[in-house]
């Protein structure tokens, strides 16, 4: 039987895989929630609270997301982004040390208050809403554990059964389905980017600075 691995060898099918799956669910949420049903939503460009929460990806989307910024910067804002994803890693990694969850660390590709590759963010960020911002806020401050958030949450139903078919996929063919955009990124940056992506196509995890998921809200 083919894995996934007999279809997927390089950082170029993987993020193809998600790019394919991101616009699965665009489409998907384009039909069952029009962005014309989507007035009550709190969310708006310079509004980023949610981006300092932790993000929890596949590495598909991740190696998507560095593909896309190897794309778009030029080489003094990659080395910077490069820079930003390695202080997040760290401060991921800190959360670990401690026993924590990462909380109220900015994902290292918010830029001015937006997201500087919007176009390219993983399901879990697509998907991500609210319906109260003073909510989002308070959670930056204290925690997702401390502070819910109403969400809109048929628009992030749609995304959240594209990210677990992708996951389970990604489980049956043996190699590690969820990860931490922040150190994920930080890795696929590196210089050894096409080495950690080998590893992990042979079942390795991405250890490195990846603290226990905790159930996503
Ligand atoms: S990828 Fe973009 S939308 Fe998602 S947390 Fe990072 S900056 Fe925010």
């Amino acid at each position: 039987m083919l894995g996934i691995q007999d279809s997927w060898k390089k950082p170029d099918d993987l993020a193809q895989l998600a790019a394919n799956a991101i616009a699965y669910a665009d489409q998907r949420a384009d039909v069952i929630v029009p962005e014309n049903r989507r007035t009550q939503l709190a969310c708006a460009r310079g509004c980023d609270h949610c981006c300092y929460l932790p993000v929890e990806t596949s590495v598909p989307e991740a190696i998507h997301l560095a593909l896309a910024a190897r794309d778009t910067f030029n080489k003094d804002a990659l080395a910077a982004l490069a820079l930003r994803a390695k202080a997040a890693a760290s401060a991921y990694g800190l959360a670990a040390t401690n026993g924590g969850a990462p909380e109220n660390i900015p994902c290292p590709i918010l830029e001015d208050e937006a997201c500087g590759l919007y176009g390219a963010r993983p399901l879990a960020c697509r998907g991500w809403n609210s319906l109260d911002a003073l909510a989002c806020e308070q959670a930056k401050e204290r925690g997702t554990r401390e502070v819910k958030i109403p969400l809109y949450t048929p628009l992030r139903a749609v995304y959240a059964t594209t990210g677990t078919a992708l996951a389970k996929g990604l489980s049956a063919a043996g190699l590690e389905a969820s990860v931490y955009l922040a150190p994920a990124l930080s890795a696929f940056l590196s210089d050894n980017a096409d080495a950690v992506v080998s590893a992990w196509l042979n079942g390795e995890p991405l250890a490195e600075n990846q603290p226990p998921r905790t159930p996503s809200s």
